[in-house]
């Protein structure tokens, strides 16, 4: 019997990259899970591996057809899920992306409209979700994990708005931990470096950009030389939303990024 037996998790952006693995891992680690996401084409594929994870249980799956920039979407998250399972034990905001779909980014001379979007996806909903779920997890002592990034705290230039959001989330991590401490939930962050998902197809780039960022940007950047798999991701999210494992952790933010944050050019007297 494993911790997450019998525990409701719910995943946002559950389609595609880091939100499938990360479905998919507590699955197979005995959670019923709530998959949503705007695709309905992908999280059914993400809902066959999450069937097979739990062993081919059909019942264990919940798929939600969302949009978390639109309210009454992320109050029918919370609902449908509770209804369906009866209650709610972790919230993964894991829902994303660099820029509104249609713009290439989030370059700070990009109309407001974009700001408003990438906002809102990033940050905004997560509030949404939040307040929909924390009646629902004071009664489990369940917890939040968020789906932050290094670029909270990293500048990554075209994207301005994007890295402005992520950072608003870190900060309401920090808060949201303080405020709900007593009624014993925890909130956490997880902050990756670069992850090889459909985040830059989403941006609207072509798939060979991929490859060309992995060789140029990180592989000369990152200390372990290379971008993480989304399951590198869920195995973390996995720790912070476990109440055994990860009990004394709260309102902290757990930089998965392989050392690219904390690395430095070498030296000329190093540099081969
Ligand atoms: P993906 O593009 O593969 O996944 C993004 C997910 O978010 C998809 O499931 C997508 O589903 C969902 N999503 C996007 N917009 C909306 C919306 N309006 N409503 C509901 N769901 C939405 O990228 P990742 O897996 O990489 O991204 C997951 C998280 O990880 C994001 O928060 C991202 O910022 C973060 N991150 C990613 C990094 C990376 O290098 N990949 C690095 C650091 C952080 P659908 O299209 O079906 O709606």
């Amino acid at each position: 019997m494993t911790y997450f037996e019998g525990k409701v998790v719910i995943v946002t952006g559950a389609s595609t990259g880091i939100g499938r693995a990360t479905a998919e891992l507590f699955a197979q680690r005995g959670a019923k899970v709530a998959i949503t996401g705007r695709n309905a084409e992908s999280l059914e594929k993400t809902r066959q591996l999450c069937e097979k994870a739990a062993g081919g249980s059909a019942d264990k799956v919940h798929v939600v057809i969302a949009d978390v920039t639109k309210e009454e979407d992320t109050k029918r998250i919370i609902a449908e899920t509770v209804n369906k399972f009866g209650q709610l034990d972790v919230l993964v905001n894991n829902a994303g992306a660099g820029t509104k779909p249609g713009y290439n980014d989030s370059h700070f001379t990009q109309p407001l409209e974009v700001f408003d979007y990438v906002m809102n996806l990033n940050a905004r909903s997560l509030i949404a979700l939040d307040q929909e779920a924390i009646p629902h997890l004071k009664k489990t002592k369940g917890n939040i994990v968020n789906v932050s990034s290094i670029g909270a705290f990293k500048a990554f230039p075209a994207l301005a708005y994007y890295c402005m959001a992520k950072a608003a989330i870190d900060q309401l991590n920090r808060v949201l931990a303080i405020d709900l401490a007593k009624e014993g939930i925890r909130v956490n962050n997880i902050n990756p470096g670069p992850v090889r998902t459909e985040f830059t197809t989403a941006m609207g780039m072509p798939d060979a950009s991929q490859d060309w960022m992995e060789e140029n940007i990180v592989k000369p950047n990152c200390p372990l030389g290379r971008s993480a798999t989304p399951e590198e991701m869920a195995t973390v999210i996995a720790f912070l939303a476990n109440n055994d494992e990860a009990r004394f952790v709260t309102g902290q933010l757990l930089v998965a990024d392989g050392g690219t944050s904390i690395s430095s050019p070498p030296l000329p007297t190093q540099a081969s």
